[in-house]
């Protein structure tokens, strides 16, 4: 007879791990697409922590978060999840609005804000020419990620606690009857609870199962990573655009850069475009004192939005025993902890770890 599950999560990408990580006593099934767990969304980010990333209703999940990468449990990880990094918003030519905007957004928040002028960004950092080196915020909690890390110590604190994580298992039918059948590519499986983490695939999943979508979009992001002439200052912070039109830092004697783009596409296996990478250089030579000597890689992956831009944690308001984990946006690395900690909870229906966070504004029935 089969095994009937708990809970199946679809997806072990950062939503999936994390919150298997976080679910107590429950027979877990975590079904996976791809041979690698990681391979789409989740290894393609860009590998930072910055607090006012995703905005004022995000903040609380990344901030929560902090406590759990500054000290994860132990066994978790033999290496820190955080590096301080710092963060420096500049303000585009003639545009010193945009850093307003941003202090207006975030003026009740305790995050530390320093507003530098042109005297202060021109010492500290000359790599950035003076026509952008006029007025900027610096954010001093801003972190570097260990995005494998992380990802790894989830899914490895999840299979110690039993669950059984399944790859190359594509799920391509959902019938619910005593209990949801899960047709995959690896076999058949039966579960009472099916949690949809399946990223830029979340509403094909929820349309399997005869849920109904709650209005995904994909956006491809490109990544670049360039050498250049002088190299990148290893203690250059993360440096954005308050106006959104590209960000960049150094790893490893390199800079990393994104244009910034946000093209609606498909659930799939996305890759960069010539005109996004071409982009990326420009926008980076256009701040930057140093020259682009070449392009050593680049890649895109997908960033899912809800509507509104702000996550779907909670049961379906239609489908019982239907779970929504998905529109982790660009935000979806640094919010995991605090995100499935809080997803656990709502899922195993157990006191929330964080009374700051409401969860009604993350609930699917706002698209109801
Ligand atoms: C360029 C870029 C930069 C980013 N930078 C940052 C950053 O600095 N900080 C940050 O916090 N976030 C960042 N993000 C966002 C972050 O990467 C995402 O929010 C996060 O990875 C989403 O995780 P996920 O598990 O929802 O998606 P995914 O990692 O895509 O996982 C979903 C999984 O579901 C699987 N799946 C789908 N359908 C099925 C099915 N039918 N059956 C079985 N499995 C299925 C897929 O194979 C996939 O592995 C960035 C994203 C991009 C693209």
């Amino acid at each position: 007879m089969t095994e009937v599950y708990d809970i199946a999560i679809v997806g072990a990408g950062m939503a999936g791990a994390s919150l298997a990580y976080f679910i107590e006593g429950a027979r877990v099934l975590l079904l996976e697409a791809e041979d690698v767990p990681g391979y789409h969304t989740t290894g393609r980010s860009a590998a930072f922590w910055v607090p006012t990333y995703g905005g004022p209703l995000i903040e609380p999940l990344t901030t929560a978060s902090k406590l759990f990468f500054d000290a994860p449990p132990p066994g978790f990880c033999d290496t820190p999840l955080l590096t301080p990094r710092g963060g420096l918003h500049l303000a585009p030519p003639g545009n010193t609005g945009a850093l307003d905007a941003l202090m207006r957004e975030f003026s009740g928040s305790p995050l530390g804000f320093e507003r530098l002028d042109a005297v202060a960004i021109a010492s500290r950092y000359p790599l950035v020419r003076p026509e952008w080196a006029t007025a900027a915020i610096y954010e001093p909690e801003c972190c570097d990620i260990d995005v494998a890390v992380l990802h790894a110590g989830f899914l490895g604190g999840a299979r110690r606690k039993g669950t059984h994580l399944v790859t190359g298992a594509q799920v391509t039918g959902l019938t619910r009857r005593e209990a949801w059948q899960i047709e995959t590519r690896a076999g058949t499986f039966a579960a009472h609870t099916i949690v949809n983490a399946a990223g830029a695939w979340g509403d094909e999943l929820a349309i399997l199962a005869g849920v109904r979508p709650v209005g995904l979009t994909p956006l491809r992001r490109t990544m670049v990573v360039l050498a250049t002439d002088p190299p990148p200052p290893v203690d250059l912070p993360v440096v954005l655009d308050a106006a959104g039109s590209f960000y960049f830092k150094p790893d490893a004697g390199r800079i990393w850069v994104s244009p910034h783009d946000e093209t609606a596409d498909v659930p799939r296996d996305t890759a960069p475009e010539e005109i996004d990478i071409a982009n990326a250089i420009d926008r980076f030579e256009k701040v930057a004192t140093a020259r682009v000597v070449r392009v050593e890689r680049s890649w895109a992956g997908l960033r899912t939005f809800a509507p509104d831009r702000l996550p779907v944690y909670g049961f379906d308001d239609h489908i019982p025993d239907f779970f929504w984990c998905v529109g982790q946006g660009g935000f979806g690395i640094q919010t995991a902890p605090a995100a499935g900690a809080m997803a656990a909870a709502l899922l195993q229906r157990r006191a929330l770890p964080d009374a700051a966070i409401d969860p009604a504004r993350y609930a699917s029935g706002r698209f109801s």
